[in-house]
């Protein structure tokens, strides 16, 4: 060959080396930040071996337990090529250490997704979900999830598990405290709220974090209130009832689900293929991922479905479950179960491109590590705790207020008596991630800086249990030189939340001070911070007022204060009912009614709640006009718009919660007494008169979902109320 050939075949070959250099760079395609997110995911997965797209499927737990001192021990414990992380813990740096070892250690360098029950809040605690849900206030809910968010991702998180959004009538149930109530319209609504909040409109916002609707579904329905138990549910109430929160959260865009502990009459929902596939994937498209609760893969076994955690596994995978949390079921056995050819490997790339799915659109590829700033500028920023003051202030409920006696506008000798009134822990409530109770505002507190004029007395008086009486005497002491006694009574933190069922009535210590400092025969104010609705009705008739402020989280103390003081106007509203009594329960608002009119009630037990759904009291008086609607007769298709108009005919200015029921007198299937299907909330000055108006959709509204999850849309007439108003309307073919 002749120097001058040799010379141009050997640029030939670096040139076409570089061009197979390049090429091959090109063909990293899931590297590129900016093709197209499903060309990215395909070109992944092409390169996963099993082994690495099982690694995806499951969760393990990092932080808690660890020495965070030797971040490295941690951090070889790790597996590299691990799909996601439960991470206990708020130190960027640390999880930046984890989050390296998965890009640099592992072949594909694929990011580890952190998940964390951010749930009211990361530092910065406000009240817990049912408190929330008593401001009907959703905008308020949608920002403060956001505030949750921001603290979350900059601290390492990027996915929540929340909202919880189960549909709960029995209050002895802990967890009735984490989701929105007893309606499920209205955790739809919140859903919907939160899930906007968490994510904003753009995952990949280091604002934002992913979202997980949990639990699917119908865990709500424990019976007797007991965790983990069984659910009897038809399919008319799972479509009525438990689905359409879930429904709503995955239209509004939530990223994720979690699959739940109960049973759906008789089939586990971590098993579920109705639920988690045909109603899911298929009926509504979700294309995000489902992560099953801590260990709920295993407890089929426990559920009877299963005989082994091999078989859990597949019971699991198939009916939809795509993440297994904790119990390394998947990681045992789903790839022997693919090699012996039982699962096929495209059902295990769906689930793969799912969860990376999510990884891609929270931008982790890209940005896999979180920004490293101090603590002050993560936590409790003033603009931050404005906002969650303002909605502490929406969902403190005034349940009662004998002959006007709030707000205290004279100057007087108060005495703050009882457990809750200097505590600062259990404010915080269940689930409070890195809350502390030393950046909690006490009732105290809160009073102190409220009443300054005022004298304020205190005595603790009991615990919150146990026998200990021998304080009584110094409340009594303390409480006699006083005007009015406020008494601060309520729920430690774990007294709700998970595993956290109990009675729902006070233990009798905090009963008996109430009721031994009656005998003063001074006013009484009962302010109560608790996570359920509580039984109060052997100390309800001693309280002049009550006010109950749920679990506020950091910033209970002013808020209240300020409803004290008239300074602010309470227009919070129960989301669930107070029933007289356990022994009522269940009892909401939504049933059916009794077959025999008056009949069908206990003999020894009222047969009304104390304080109904939606019961609330202002400061102010609203007045209610009479219904007016668009027509009285509507055809298919057709608008329909009610309007009502409100005046605020008090003497101080408030918001007006105005909540629209709807009730089928007759129907092929028999409905509840009614169902709320719109609220709207405003701002009414005094002697002011506002509109509210609901339009209607005849389908969504009037309509109802039969067992096979299709809507329907009878003829006939239809009831309209808001208050004690109503107005009738015919459906006309
Ligand atoms: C709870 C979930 C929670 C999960 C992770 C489970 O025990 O039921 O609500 O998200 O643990 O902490």
């Amino acid at each position: 060959m002749k120097k001058g050939t040799i010379i141009s075949c050997l640029l030939l070959l670096s040139l076409s080396q570089s061009f197979f250099a390049e090429d091959k760079k090109e063909k990293m395609l899931y590297k590129e930040a900016n093709a197209p997110i499903e060309k990215r995911i395909n070109d992944l997965v092409s390169r996963m071996t099993l082994e690495e797209k099982v690694y995806q499927l499951n969760q393990l737990l990092v932080g808690n337990n660890d020495n965070t001192n030797n971040v490295g021990e941690t951090v070889k414990k790790v597996p590299a090529e691990i799909g996601s992380l439960i991470y206990f813990g708020y130190d960027p740096i640390f999880r930046n250490s984890v989050q390296r070892h998965a890009m640099e250690e592992s072949r594909l360098g694929i990011p580890i997704l952190f998940g964390y029950d951010v749930i009211h809040g990361f530092r910065t605690i406000y009240p817990i979900s049912l408190g929330q849900a008593c401001s009907w206030n959703p905008e308020l809910v949608k920002q403060s999830c956001a505030v949750a968010a921001q603290e979350a991702r900059i601290s390492g998180v990027d996915w929540t598990f929340s909202p919880m959004i189960d549909v709960a009538r029995d209050p002895r149930w802990g967890r009735v405290a984490e989701g929105y109530g007893e309606d499920p319209y209205t955790n739809a609504v919140f859903a919907v709220a939160s899930v906007q909040g968490y994510q904003g409109n753009d995952l990949s916002n280091t604002k934002n974090i992913a979202a997980c609707l949990k639990h699917y579904v119908g865990y709500g329905a424990s019976e007797g209130g007991r965790d983990y138990v069984y659910s009897e549910i038809s399919k008319q109430t799972l479509w009525n009832t438990y689905l359409p929160p879930f429904e709503a959260g995955v239209k509004a865009g939530a990223a994720t689900l979690m699959s739940a502990f109960n049973d759906i009459s008789g089939v586990p929902a971590s098993s579920n293929h109705y639920t988690l596939t045909e109603v899911l994937k298929e009926k509504w498209g979700h294309d995000g991922f489902v992560v099953s609760d801590w260990d709920a893969v295993k407890q089929l076994i426990r559920q009877g479905v299963a005989g082994t955690k091999k078989e859990a596994t597949l019971k699991a995978f198939e009916a939809g479950v795509t993440m297994d949390m904790n119990d390394r079921c998947y990681l045992q056995y789903l790839a022997e179960l693919v090699n012996e050819g039982v699962i096929p490997i495209e059902k295990i790339d769906d689930a793969v491109r799912r969860v990376l799915r999510v990884k891609f659109r929270l931008g982790l590829f890209d940005n896999p590590y979180t920004q490293v700033k101090s603590e002050k500028e993560r936590y409790l920023r003033p603009e931050h705790l404005r906002t969650i003051e303002k909605l502490v202030e929406e969902s403190i409920v005034l349940l009662k207020n004998e002959k006007t006696r709030l707000p205290l506008t004279s100057k007087m000798r108060l005495a703050v008596i009882g457990p809750m009134a200097k505590n600062k822990e259990h404010l915080l409530g269940s689930w409070s991630a890195f809350g502390k109770s030393e950046d909690v505002v006490s009732i105290y507190e809160g009073l102190e800086s409220e009443f300054k004029n005022s004298n304020l007395l205190y005595a603790e008086g009991c615990d919150f249990d146990g026998n200990d009486t021998s304080h009584f005497a110094e409340a009594t002491k303390i409480s006699q030189g006083a005007d009015i006694l406020l008494i601060c009574l309520g729920e430690k933190k774990t007294w709700s939340g998970e595993n956290g069922s109990k009675s729902i009535a006070l233990p009798q210590i905090q009963e008996n001070l109430l009721l031994e400092l009656k005998k003063l025969g001074k006013p009484i104010v009962l302010i109560l911070s608790n996570g359920r609705p509580l039984e109060l009705n052997r100390i309800e008739p001693a309280c002049d007022a009550i006010v109950e402020i749920w679990q506020p989280g950091v910033n209970g103390g002013r808020p209240l204060a300020g409803i004290l003081s008239g300074r602010i106007n309470p227009s919070g509203k129960l989301a669930m009912t107070f029933p007289y009594s356990t022994g009522q329960i269940p009892i909401y608002y939504n049933m059916r009614q009794s077959a025999r009119k008056n009949k069908g009630g206990y003999l020894d037990t009222p047969n009304t709640p104390l304080y109904e759904f939606t019961h609330g009291l202002s400061y102010t008086t609203f007045q209610y006009d009479e219904l007016k609607a668009s027509q009285l007769k509507v055809k298919r298709g057709e608008k329909l718009v009610v309007e009502v108009l409100v005046t605020n005919t008090g003497t101080r200015d408030g918001a007006e919660t105005v909540h629209w029921f709807i009730s089928d007198p007759v129907c092929s299937i028999s409905r509840p007494i009614k169902e709320l299907k719109y609220f709207e909330k405003q701002f009414i000055k005094t002697g002011e008169t506002k509109l509210f108006r609901f339009e209607v959709d005849l389908d969504r509204d009037f309509g109802y979902v039969d067992e096979t999850g299709k809507r329907v849309l009878e003829s006939g007439e239809y009831y309209i109320s808001v208050n004690e108003k109503n107005i009738v309307v015919e459906l006309v073919d």
